[in-house]
């Protein structure tokens, strides 16, 4: 344990200096953990490495204000894009701190699409290449170097043996789009580094992931288009908790409804569905869901700030904002952005403690949807997690949620599949949703269309030679 402590202390050090981070000595931290976890069976304090220090305002603040500067300064000197804009807006990176942060106009998607190149840093050398794979728009290319590539999986290999979420004893199986390079190679990774087994199939018929599935995985990382699939799926063949032995279930990169939640909870026979926040383009930030469903930011690798919609100042508590994201240096160092506008709407909680299990992280509302996806009924917003929270939930288990909606003359005309109101109703199903808050006026649509109505990312298919097998033959 004295060895433990010193690389501990070291990794510390490091992260207040301004220098890269030793991958080898975290790599060897995870073995310590693994270690402990052998002889004594249960793993050192998982808060003293990922949420310690930063449950004291006044040490954070002093974290975040060097952090800040240390990022900005080194990109005002390697990236063409940042040296440009700071000096645009006249900004000296050393000396801003998170109550200046403002004068820095924040960074779009479009930046990212129109200028790759100047984002590159100079002396960095990229290893892969990866897309953006969400559903909005022209996709955004972003590299990384291979220290990133190894630095990653080490910190969520760590952070995962601590909180026991991923051990040696455990195979995950991986339905993400192989097109992801970067998720699919950072699952592989955290898989190498612990020691699990990892098996990556990619978006392929649910048939095809049950059979895998009944065959030993105990982790599951997917999208919540997917599961649903998955789950709709293991009911019509008839499977029970007791033909899987997952002990996890990891989504993100979606709105995950409570309703699909609970059905994946009973159908696999795991305690819960563990919801990420993860974006290619703010890697390695990353949010989890607590029980309270607040998104909790790690804040030892990157800055989140909730700036109202039209980005004129940070929205004041239950308003609704734009989590903008800066990924700090050294976690981050071949195209880095810089207070980046995700689009992805948040409320910021109210002032004063949390009362949840992560209560010294720093929290935001679960994530609402995508900026450009609100619909506005007069004043009062209808958020994409307002639509499919309440859409998931009618009887007829709609999943995964396929539905257009807009607003016509003051009434929000929401356009659904036959399936979603079949052997229930109508009227039932609209009197369903406006108990839910969602007054609406129901369209319905041949069920051969729906696919249209709502891209999601259990579209991103791909085939294969083998015939969709039976789960269990
Ligand atoms: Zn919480």
């Amino acid at each position: 344990m004295f060895e433990t402590g010193v690389r501990q202390l070291r990794m510390a050090v490091s992260m207040i200096r301004s220098s890269r981070l030793d991958v080898a000595n975290i790599g060897r931290l995870v073995q310590d953990a693994l270690d402990t976890i052998g002889e004594f069976g249960e793993s050192p304090d998982a808060a003293m490495v990922t949420d310690g220090p930063f449950a004291d305002p006044a040490v954070r603040t002093e974290f975040q204000n060097r952090a800040v500067r240390r990022t900005a300064e080194r990109l005002g000197c390697l990236s063409p894009f940042y040296r440009e804009r700071f000096g645009a807006v006249g900004v000296q990176p050393a000396r801003l701190s998170v109550d200046t942060l403002g004068q820095v106009p924040t960074t779009v998607k479009r930046d990212l699409v129109e200028r790759p190149a100047d984002f590159r840093c100079a002396g960095v050398q990229p290893v892969l290449t990866t897309r953006t794979t969400g559903s909005t728009g022209r996709p955004a290319e972003v590299l990384l170097s291979r220290y990133e590539l190894e630095l990653w999986p080490a910190i969520t290999a760590l952070s995962g043996v601590l909180r026991q979420e991923i051990l040696p004893t455990d195979q995950m199986q991986v339905h993400v789009s192989s097109r992801a390079t970067a998720a699919v190679y950072l699952d592989m990774a955290l898989c190498r580094l612990v020691g699990a087994g990892c098996r990556v199939l990619g978006i392929v018929p649910p048939e095809q992931a049950l059979a895998s599935l009944t065959d030993g995985p105990t982790l599951l990382s997917t999208y919540p288009s997917y599961l649903a699939q998955l789950v709709l799926t293991a009911q019509d063949l008839g499977l029970k908790p007791a033909d899987f032995t997952l002990r996890r279930i990891d989504v993100g990169g979606e709105v995950l409804s409570e309703a699909l939640s609970a059905a994946a909870q009973v159908t696999f026979g795991v305690p819960r569905v563990a919801d990420n926040f993860g974006m290619t383009e703010v890697l390695p930030v990353s949010g989890r869901r607590c029980a309270a469903g607040h998104v909790h930011h790690d804040p030892s690798v990157g800055l989140v700030e909730v700036l109202d919609l039209a980005g004129t100042g940070p929205a004041g508590p239950g308003e609704l904002g734009t989590a903008i994201i800066t990924p700090y240096y050294p976690y981050r160092e071949c195209m880095p952005v810089f207070r980046y506008d995700t689009r992805d709407v948040v409320r910021p909680l109210p002032d004063g403690p949390l009362g949840c299990e992560l209560a010294g992280v720093p929290a935001t509302s679960a994530i609402l949807g995508k900026a450009s996806q609100l619909l506005w009924m007069g004043g009062r917003p209808v958020t994409p997690r307002d639509l499919v929270e309440a859409y998931e939930s009618l009887p007829t288990r709609p999943w995964p949620a396929r539905f257009a909606a807009e607003v016509r003359d003051g009434r929000i005309r929401l356009t659904v599949p036959q399936a979603a109101v079949d052997g229930y109703g109508h009227r039932a199903a609209a009197a369903h949703l406006a108990d839910r808050g969602l007054e609406v006026d129901l369209a319905v649509l041949p069920d051969e269309q729906a696919a249209t109505l709502r891209l999601l990312r259990c579209d991103l298919r791909e085939t294969t030679f083998a015939e969709p097998a039976l789960a269990g033959t």
